[in-house]
């Protein structure tokens, strides 16, 4: 690990301050991603802001249609929450399955969904429920968030401050996970809001990404069968020692099968 100034503020504004005085400063929220690149000196920030400090980060509220997670708010929370566990319980189920029990009570929302590892799961859950990023400076839709592998619409110094996801009328998830690392290696989350039918695939690619043309087929008949017969290409997908480009082209058809199945 290299030297580097250390921060706690208590205030989103005070964070934000730190982060624009120094473009070499980093925020930390778990901990779970950055302290394994600070270990192994992949990574070299100046400063490290730790946003455990910040209240207004953190808690689950529901708002009208809405339930908005604030970014500090640890996956053991979400997948506790009687809140989530109501209004969506599959963004609970799907919290709950995130890595072990000793991520899921450090990790955050805010920090994986910053971090868009293309392995993680919150990024499905965020573009299927065409969720609204707010930051500590706008507000970003789903779609425009996520730009590739480990890259989001958020500028060096913008922080995440909460998730506001819209109530589904149904949603499921469904991810073929490594056995080793618990990361996904094709996920699926479906899911039906004021009509509109969304379906994100995450694990499989660079970057989460919609399968339009199962939304199409859900939209025309929402059940397993309608996905069944709906191929992705293998031309974009990963391949690594963990499994072929066309072993999880396979999987986003299983997965997308299982999580129309898992939301009824
Ligand atoms: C063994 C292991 C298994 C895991 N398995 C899974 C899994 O199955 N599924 C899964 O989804 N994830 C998994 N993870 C990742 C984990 O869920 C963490 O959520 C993830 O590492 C990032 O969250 P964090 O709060 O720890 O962020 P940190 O490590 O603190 O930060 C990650 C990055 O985001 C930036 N950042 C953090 N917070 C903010 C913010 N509010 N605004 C702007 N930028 C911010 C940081 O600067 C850093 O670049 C696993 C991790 C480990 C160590």
């Amino acid at each position: 690990m290299y030297d580097f100034a250390y921060h706690k503020p208590t205030t989103v504004a005070d964070a934000v301050k730190i982060l624009a005085a120094d473009s070499d400063a980093r925020p930390i929220s778990g901990g779970q991603t950055l302290l394994p690149a600070l270990k192994h000196r992949l990574n070299k920030p100046t400063s490290v802001v730790d946003l455990s400090g910040i209240a207004e980060l953190r808690g689950i509220k529901r708002d009208g249609n809405k339930i908005v997670i604030g970014a500090m708010t640890r996956h053991a929370d979400v997948a506790n929450s009687a809140e989530v566990k109501a209004a969506i319980p599959m963004l609970a189920m799907l919290a709950s399955g995130i890595g072990d029990p000793a991520v899921r009570n450090r990790g955050t929302i805010g920090g994986s969904v910053s971090n868009n590892d293309p392995a993680a799961d919150y990024p499905s859950a965020v573009v299927a429920l065409n969720a609204t990023v707010v930051t500590s400076s706008r507000r970003i839709a789903a779609d425009d968030f996520f730009q590739g592998m480990f890259t989001t619409a958020m500028e060096p110094g913008e922080l995440l401050v909460a998730v506001e996801f819209p109530i589904p009328e149904k949603a499921g998830y469904a991810k073929m996970r490594n056995p080793a690392s618990r990361y996904v290696m094709a996920g699926a989350f479906v899911a039906k809001t004021g009509g509109q039918v969304r379906v994100a695939i995450n694990g499989a690619a660079a970057c989460v990404f919609r399968q339009k043309d199962m939304e199409a087929a859900l939209s025309a008949n929402w059940s397993p069968a309608a996905v069944a017969g709906v191929k992705q290409a293998a031309d974009d997908m990963n391949s690594d020692i963990h499994g072929s480009a066309e072993y999880r082209a396979h999987l986003v058809t299983v997965m997308a099968k299982r999580a129309v199945a898992a939301a009824g």
